[in-house]
């Protein structure tokens, strides 16, 4: 079992103004940030990134929304960090998250949903040289 995963502050918590609110809830929960940067994904970049997805019928819209603004991708590290991410962000739709999940608390809908976590420790070393091997992204810090 890993220590680390890979949590993304989508667009929709970039836009809300909650990146402070939710990165206090993820270190009160226990976690370390290990690694934090904002950038926009290419389009190119949200498509490897949710490939697995390439067949479902809302893969355009994912795309679409993960290339509508700045997110924040974090590496996190707690021990069982993949299990333990994905118990307090709660599930997908924030119809059916849990009471306290950062997705009961903050998320709109199914796709608006604040905040990404790796799903198993292979993706999450996979995710993380994603956002943190300096590829694929457009660096914003230049305005
Ligand atoms: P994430 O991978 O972002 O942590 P997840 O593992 O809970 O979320 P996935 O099934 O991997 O959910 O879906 C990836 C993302 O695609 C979701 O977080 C959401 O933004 C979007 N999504 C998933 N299912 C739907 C759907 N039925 N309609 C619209 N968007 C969806
Ligand atoms: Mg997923």
């Amino acid at each position: 079992m890993g220590n680390k995963t890979l949590a993304i502050l989508k667009p929709d918590c970039v836009r809300k103004n909650l990146i402070g609110q939710v990165i206090t809830k993820i270190t009160e929960a226990g976690f370390t940030v290990k690694g934090l940067k904002m950038v926009r994904l290419t389009e190119d970049s949200a498509k490897g990134f949710y490939e697995i997805h390439k067949d479902r019928p809302f893969f355009n819209d994912l795309i679409k929304y993960m290339t509508s603004g700045p997110c924040v991708p974090i590496v996190l590290e707690k021990e069982n960090a993949v299990e333990e991410f994905r118990k307090l962000i709660g599930a997908t739709d924030p119809k059916k998250a849990a009471e306290g999940t950062i997705r009961k608390l903050y998320a709109e809908n199914i796709q608006e949903n604040i905040v990404h976590g790796s799903d198993s420790d292979e993706n999450a070393a996979k995710e993380i040289s994603h956002f943190f091997s300096r590829k694929n992204l457009l660096d914003i810090n230049g305005f």
